[in-house]
């Protein structure tokens, strides 16, 4: 049963929402094309929720129904025959121990290629944009912090409000405004007034909304590092 590959499956946990998975999508296809040649694709398996249920259960406190969510989908993509997994959301890595303890293939965590790239172009202030779950709790400035040595800044109450509503009313949803881009573009600009070297934008659809040009620091799209990540480790075995 089965057949060998050199190209590992890319098993996905998304949907968390549809709109950031698609970008996954793209950029994985994307980023084999580049370095395989223009017919070659990503191998990859994508399990998608229904973000109106994660949500939900987010905004109702309840990480365990949550948790067990994320290690159901881990367990039928690696049955599926993934060889890597993503948890395409910054906010769902909160449980990224517990997944990973569920399977035996590797999670690759979306803050490590992040912070591994913020730290290569030599910055350490960083400023955070996410969810209200990521900027507030410890599970993600926590990995920034204790793994790779970075001093994360996140907005002002305030700012921190406006940036999760942002996110849960309109880029989720697909809807991309001036207005909001226009706010995102004040709290970063509060950030590097603050002493920000680098701003992360540590929720999946927010490279949506914010481009380059709307920060006077290098932005840090977790979306793309994520995805780019995935498709270096899963070509990984291709030029032994
Ligand atoms: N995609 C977002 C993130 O990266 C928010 C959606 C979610 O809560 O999973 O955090």
């Amino acid at each position: 049963m089965g057949y060998a590959s050199a190209m590992k499956m890319i098993g996905l946990i998304g949907g968390m929402s549809w709109e950031s998975s698609a970008e996954y999508y793209r950029i994985l296809n994307q980023g084999v094309r580049d370095r395989q040649g223009p017919t070659a694709s990503a191998r990859c398996l994508l399990w998608s929720f229904d973000f109106s249920e994660i949500e939900r259960l987010q905004h109702a406190g309840d990480w365990s129904g949550l948790e067990l969510r994320m290690v159901d989908a881990a367990r039928r993509l690696e049955a599926g025959g993934a060889g890597i997994l993503l948890i395409c959301t910054n906010t769902m890595h909160r449980m990224a121990d517990q997944v990973q303890a569920a399977v035996a293939i590797p999670l690759l965590h979306i803050a490590d290629p992040t912070a591994r790239a913020i730290r290569a172009r030599g910055f350490r202030r960083v400023g955070l944009l996410g969810t209200a779950f990521t900027m507030e709790q410890d599970f993600y400035k926590g990995r920034l912090r204790d793994r790779h040595g970075l001093d994360v800044l996140i907005p002002e109450a305030e700012d921190r409000a406006t940036v999760h509503r942002i996110i849960y009313e309109e880029l989720v949803a697909g809807v991309v405004t001036g207005e909001s881009r226009a706010a995102y573009r004040a709290v970063i600009a509060r950030l590097v007034a603050r002493g920000a070297e680098a701003v992360i934008l540590g929720c999946t659809e927010i490279m949506l909304l914010v481009r380059p040009e709307d920060s006077a620091v290098p932005l840090f799209d977790t979306t793309a590092l994520h995805a780019e990540a995935a498709v270096a480790a899963a070509l990984a075995d291709q030029s032994a």
